[in-house]
């Protein structure tokens, strides 16, 4: 778990700011939604504090330390992508251990951590299948568990249910407020849905045009727009 603290961060392609001196500090173990129209830089502020984009200005803080200049790897952080971005040639053993057998971690470690991870989302039988034999939201718990078993400061979750159908959808998403409350780690999370947003976030930060346009609980933010 961590804090993460982000002081005038600025993006720009050439001559185009897209993300506007965004001050934002998210505590130890808080939930936090961005939302905002389609293009408004949610994932640019996403892939910022992951390290998959540099920043045009500004400084990113985790636990007090900047890691501004730090790469991605080293930040100890988590993202979880939509689901296709499992490794659909290994095992979902295998998807979850690979990141970990790159960290050096011994096999006993390695094993602990997958089996707590799989249990945890339901994934122990299905250890040895590939991805193509799982359902579409067994596949999404997949993608999880392989942020989970980094044991990561903040988790990072950009759309992660947007290829799933509705019912999936909702399914997941509670299994995701669930993991929350049995992890507590910080999560911050991208999308474009008020209901998962509502239902997930401690606080809802609105974003329009690069800029912060709101933050607050969901109550605040949809009750007194
Ligand atoms: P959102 O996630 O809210 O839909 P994005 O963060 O993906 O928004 O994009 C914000 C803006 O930045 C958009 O106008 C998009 O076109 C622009 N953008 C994103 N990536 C690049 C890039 N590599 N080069 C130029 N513009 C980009
Ligand atoms: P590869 O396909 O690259 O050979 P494997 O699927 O054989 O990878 O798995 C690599 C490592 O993960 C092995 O050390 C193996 O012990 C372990 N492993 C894979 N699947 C499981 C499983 N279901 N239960 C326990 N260990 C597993």
């Amino acid at each position: 778990m961590a804090e993460l603290q982000l002081t005038d961060i600025k993006k720009s392609y050439g001559a185009t700011t897209i993300i506007h001196g965004i001050d934002l500090a998210i505590d130890d173990g808080e939930f936090v939604v961005f939302v905002g129209p389609s293009g408004c830089g949610k994932s640019t502020l996403l892939r910022i504090i992951a390290g998959l984009e540099t920043v045009s200005g500004g400084d990113i803080r985790i636990d007090g330390k900047s890691v501004t200049n730090v790469p991605a790897s080293d930040r100890g952080l988590a993202m979880v992508f939509q689901s296709y971005a499992l490794y659909p040639h290994m095992s979902v053993y295998k998807n979850m251990a690979f990141a970990l057998e790159n960290m050096g971690l011994g096999q006993p470690e390695i094993d602990q951590r997958v089996r707590r991870a799989a249990q945890m989302l339901r994934l122990t039988d299905y250890l040895d299948r590939k991805p193509k034999a799982l359902s579409g939201g067994q596949r999404q718990r997949v993608a999880i568990g392989r942020a989970i078993v980094r044991d990561p400061k903040i988790f990072l979750f950009d759309e992660p249910l947007s290829n799933l159908d509705a019912e999936l959808r909702v399914a997941t998403r509670k299994e995701l407020a669930a993991l929350h409350g049995e992890i507590g780690g910080t999560m911050i999370y991208v999308t474009h849905d008020q209901v998962e947003a509502m239902t997930l976030a401690d606080r809802i930060v609105v974003l329009h045009s690069g800029r912060i346009e709101q933050i607050g609980t969901p109550l605040e933010v949809y009750n007194h727009p």
